[in-house]
């Protein structure tokens, strides 16, 4: 492991300055993923600016909605009784994630700029444009198994590996960002980019950008959420694919419709698609099959990964079908 310096944030407004500032330094909460990257050398930061101790982790529920602080650990958040009845999709995606001993450490914030978990990012003698631009991409004729088949590129074809993403992205929830320029709330959706020409530039957040808290509005088609994980293994697994769903039925027909995939995208993924093919409808598992048929549109599967598409489809039509049938 590289050398470097550490300091304890006193604020969150010195710490922003701080890393806005100082090239090479970085934000550290629980440090789950970024102990693992500085241990495999691909990251490595001149400082690490840990925020811990700042009033970060609250979790606020009132009737119009939950805020959750960005330091607020991963079990806390999914054990809280009024997210797991009101927000149930957020609940279930970060039960589904790492594991226990993970979930006591690891943060929100972090969670949700946990880096992808494709092999060559994380080998660093192996070519890598996310790790190490320009050098090219390994997995685009290397082991694509577990690579992105919607939203790629000829320079990267990792998936974004986060369920909380995929969840608070079905729930309309936005991240409140505090930067040096002062502070501003972002949709969860617009957090990520798709790798284009630089996968090395993963999120819109720019250098000292701090995020403090997630926003998530209270609504009929949160209450009626679910997410669905398919893996390879039944815990400690990142997604194969994943679906969060979220509807709000009325006397049998669907008003909103919200649907995002996981383990797929090389970023959450929105299908607008599959909503729009059941908005003013009844519920119905064939309007579901239906709907489920259009969750792959688009999609560009590689050698090793063109099971993805039916799976993707097969994934979307049972979550859809687990929200239909919830009363
Ligand atoms: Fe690197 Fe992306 Fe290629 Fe993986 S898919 S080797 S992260 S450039």
């Amino acid at each position: 492991m590289v050398p470097f310096a550490y300091a304890a944030a006193p604020s969150a407004d010195a710490a922003i300055a701080h890393v806005a500032r100082r090239r090479g330094a970085e934000f550290i909460a629980g440090g789950t993923d970024m102990l693992q990257l500085l241990q495999e050398g691909v990251r490595v930061p001149a400082e690490l600016v840990d925020i811990n101790r700042l009033p970060l982790d609250g979790i606020e529920v009132d009737t119009d909605a939950v805020r959750i602080g960005a330091t607020a650990r991963m079990s806390d958040v999914a054990d809280h009784p009024r997210i797991r009845a009101e927000y149930p999709a957020v609940a279930e995606a970060l039960l589904l994630s790492a594991s226990p001993q993970v979930r006591n450490m690891a943060s929100i914030g972090g969670n949700l700029l946990q880096r992808t978990r494709c092999v060559y990012f994380r080998d660093v003698v192996t070519p890598c444009n996310k790790r190490a631009p320009g050098s090219g991409c390994s997995a685009l004729d290397g082991e694509n198994r577990l690579h992105a088949i919607l939203g790629a590129s000829p320079h990267c074809i990792a998936t974004y590996a986060g369920d909380l993403a995929v969840a608070l992205v079905v729930l309309d929830a936005n991240v409140v960002i505090n930067g040096p320029e002062g502070a501003r709330t972002l949709p969860v959706e617009a957090l990520h980019r798709v790798p284009g020409d630089a996968p090395e530039v993963e999120t819109v957040l720019e250098p000292g950008d701090l995020i403090t808290a997630v926003l998530i509005p209270a609504s009929a088609h949160a209450r009626r959420s679910h997410y669905l994980k398919v893996r390879d293994r039944a815990s400690f697994e990142f997604a194969l694919v994943s679906a969060a769903v979220a509807l709000d039925i009325d006397a049998a027909v669907i008003r909103q419709a919200r649907v995002a995939v996981g383990g797929v995208g090389t970023k959450p993924w929105r299908l607008p698609a599959v909503e729009h093919a059941l908005v003013g409808h009844r519920v119905d598992d064939e309007l579901f099959h239906a709907a489920a048929a259009r969750a792959a549109d688009g999609a560009e599967p590689r050698r090793h990964n063109a099971f993805k598409v039916e799976l993707l489809k097969r994934t979307v039509e049972r979550a859809l079908r687990t929200v239909g049938s919830r009363s």
